[in-house]
């Protein structure tokens, strides 16, 4: 198997509700935001764009990211549950499959020694797990166009 093919077969990843993804961690740090993202939280709290933004979000070098709550984690992290999941950011919906934990080194250096939904679970197949590799590749250009 080469190693682009590391996930053949799929990865079975279940979200255990731990709230880790959620708190700041290197690399990881920030929930960035499109407007898309912003759109969608705003008409979940039931608030015009442009004032969750103004509430809820710092832009930093041109890109849109959330504030801190306490303790570094995301704001809308309430008793380690996310308050705002049915709209949650697009980066939040496809962890843990990004483009840059795709590769067999990542994944395990990045993603299972500390996200212990990794190998709980559904089975995602290797076509699913690369539509959310796809979608969270668009939303970055997504972001960095500045939208
Ligand atoms: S928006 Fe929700 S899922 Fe995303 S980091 Fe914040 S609390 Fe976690």
């Amino acid at each position: 198997m080469s190693t682009r093919d590391w996930y053949a077969e799929g990865l079975r990843f279940q979200c255990q509700g731990s709230g880790q993804c959620c708190v700041s961690h290197g690399e990881y740090g920030f929930v960035y935001v499109t407007l898309q993202d912003r759109r969608n939280m705003a008409r979940e709290r039931g608030m015009a764009t442009r004032e969750f933004t103004r509430e809820f979000c710092r832009k930093e070098d041109g890109v849109f990211r959330l504030i801190d709550g306490a303790d570094q984690a995301c704001v809308f992290l309430k008793d380690r549950r996310c308050s705002i999941y049915k709209a949650r950011p697009t980066q939040c919906r496809t962890w843990p499959f990004w483009p840059e934990t795709m590769s067999a080194k990542a994944w395990k250096k990045d993603v299972a020694t500390f996200c212990p939904g990794v190998g709980k679970g559904r089975l995602w197949t290797k076509a699913e797990i690369d539509e959310q590799v796809a979608e969270q590749k668009q939303w970055e250009k997504a972001l960095t166009r500045g939208r």
